[in-house]
C-alpha cells in the first residue's frame, strides 16, 4: 500500500493457475473463473509482497511496472537478458 502507483500484468498465455501470487498477495491477485490470476487491486498489498507473488510465480507470468515512469520492477531487465 505505498504511494507508488504500479502497473501489474498477468500473461494468460502463461498462467496456469498454480494461485501462488494469490496467496502471496491476496488483495492485490485473484484468480477468475478459468482458474487464472487477475489483478483486483494493484494498491492492496505492499510492493515486496507483490515483487514476491510475481518472483514465486512458476510461470513468470506476472509483470509489474512503475505506472508514472514505466520502469520495469519484475522481471528485472537483467534477468530478461539472461533468458535471450
Ligand atoms: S502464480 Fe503465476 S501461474 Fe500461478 S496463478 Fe499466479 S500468475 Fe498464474
Amino acid at each position: 500500500m505505498g504511494d507508488r502507483r504500479l502497473c501489474i500484468a498477468v500473461d494468460y498465455d502463461k498462467c496456469v493457475g498454480s494461485k501462488i501470487c494469490v496467496l502471496t498477495a491476496s488483495k492485490v491477485f485473484a484468480l477468475n473463473e478459468d482458474r487464472q490470476s487477475y489483478v483486483i487491486d494493484p494498491r492492496g498489498d505492499t510492493l515486496d509482497q507483490i515483487l514476491a507473488a510475481a518472483e514465486g510465480c512458476p510461470m513468470m507470468a506476472i509483470t509489474v511496472r512503475d505506472a508514472d515512469t514505466g520502469e520495469q520492477l519484475f522481471p528485472p531487465p537483467s534477468l530478461l537478458a539472461k533468458m535471450v
